[in-house]
């Protein structure tokens, strides 16, 4: 038991290290996520509200898609591929 330990305590210790170094050269990325609507694309047809099964979205009083529970979305992208006007896209900003 107590050889195992002499055994292993370097080999941890190096491990530790190289995590550490490799965590330093590594590019740390984070990524956020969100829903953008062109209004002026947006026609009303409704195809993105009834495909989006998260019911995220909803048309506004002036017929355009708006995301009314952004919250309950999981950027499955499901709506900005159905969309036959290229109006509502998933939109991934990434900051090192
Ligand atoms: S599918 Fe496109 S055009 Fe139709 S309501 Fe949704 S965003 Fe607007
Ligand atoms: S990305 Fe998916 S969950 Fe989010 S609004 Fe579009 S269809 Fe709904």
């Amino acid at each position: 038991m107590h050889k195992d330990f002499e055994c292993r305590f370097p080999y941890s210790v190096l491990r530790s290290v190289a995590y550490l170094y490799k965590l330093q050269g590594a590019d740390i990325v984070s990524r956020r996520k969100y829903l953008e609507v062109n209004t002026e694309w947006c026609k009303g047809c409704r195809i993105c509200v009834a495909f989006c099964a998260k019911n995220v979205l909803e048309l506004d009083d002036a017929g355009k898609v708006v995301v009314a529970r952004a919250d309950d979305c999981t950027y499955c992208g499901d709506c900005e591929i159905r969309c036959p006007d290229f109006a509502i896209v998933v939109v991934t900003e990434e900051a090192s």
